[in-house]
């Protein structure tokens, strides 16, 4: 699904200029649950967003689901992002003047899918994550591990070929940071591909493969073998 080689991203300030990613290469299959890991600075967030189509390298190349988008501008990115990504950030992201039926449904909106079948997908997906009862609270009235799932059920609604989280289970406790993981895990187990940036070796153990970056460079690469299944 994801083919990336030699991918260069240096940020220019004034005064500085940062390589954040140098040459990087890396290929994600279909159905994988990817854990990015490494040191604060090392280029983890940087690539998660050339990934998910937020921002552009300056060189290298990058197969998405077949089609080269490396060289793709701003709308291109955002209209193929819209498709086919759904985010889990670290604050969730929610909108706290929406209730968690507006905030699931805003993907939709987006996606210009009209309103029955917007409801019936946002019912659908919040049953299906647990989170149904809580349709007509607004996000701060919700636990953080409630509003992550919520965060879950919003990048979920479109169906999106790929799931990208940032430090999911960042800001939760550990008994709602691993709920959080067992939700991802159920929805690697029916088939999501999934990449994910932790500090967290223990939630890395939920990943299928665990990669690691120094500097903007991969320097390790491996498969789970302890990997938690439920
Ligand atoms: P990580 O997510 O692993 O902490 P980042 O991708 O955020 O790493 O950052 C990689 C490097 O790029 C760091 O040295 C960081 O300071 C720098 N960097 C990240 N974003 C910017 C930016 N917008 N402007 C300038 N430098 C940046
Ligand atoms: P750090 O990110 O600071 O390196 P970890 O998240 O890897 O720390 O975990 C530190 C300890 O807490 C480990 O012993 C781990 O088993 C435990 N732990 C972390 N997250 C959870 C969780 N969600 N549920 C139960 N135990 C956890």
């Amino acid at each position: 699904m994801i083919k990336i080689n030699d991918l260069v991203k240096v940020y220019r300030t004034e005064e500085v200029e940062t390589t954040a990613l140098n040459k990087l290469s890396l290929e994600v299959k279909e159905g994988e649950f990817v854990s990015i890991m490494g040191a604060s600075g090392c280029g983890k967030s940087t690539l998660l967003n050339i990934i998910g189509l937020l921002d552009a390298p300056n060189s290298g190349s990058y197969d998405f689901d077949g089609i080269e988008v490396a060289n793709f501008n701003e709308k291109q990115r955002a209209s193929l992002r819209k498709a086919n990504i759904g985010f889990v950030f670290q604050n969730f992201n929610l909108i706290d003047e929406l209730t968690v039926f507006e905030n699931v449904e805003l993907p939709l909106i987006y996606n210009n899918v009209k309103s029955s079948e917007r409801k019936r997908r946002v019912n659908e997906i919040l049953e299906r994550i647990g989170i149904a009862h809580r349709a007509k609270h607004y996000p701060l009235q919700l636990s953080g591990g409630q509003q992550q799932r919520v965060a879950v059920a919003r990048a979920l609604v479109t169906n999106p070929k790929l799931i990208l989280a940032d430090e999911p289970t960042g800001n939760l406790d550990s008994k709602s940071g691993n709920d959080v993981m067992e939700l991802l895990t159920e929805l690697h187990a029916t088939g999501a591909t999934i990449i994910m940036v932790t500090h967290s070796s223990y939630d890395a153990k939920f990943s299928s493969r665990i990669i690691t970056l120094k500097d903007g460079e991969v320097v390790s690469e491996k498969q789970n073998e302890h990997k938690v299944d439920l």
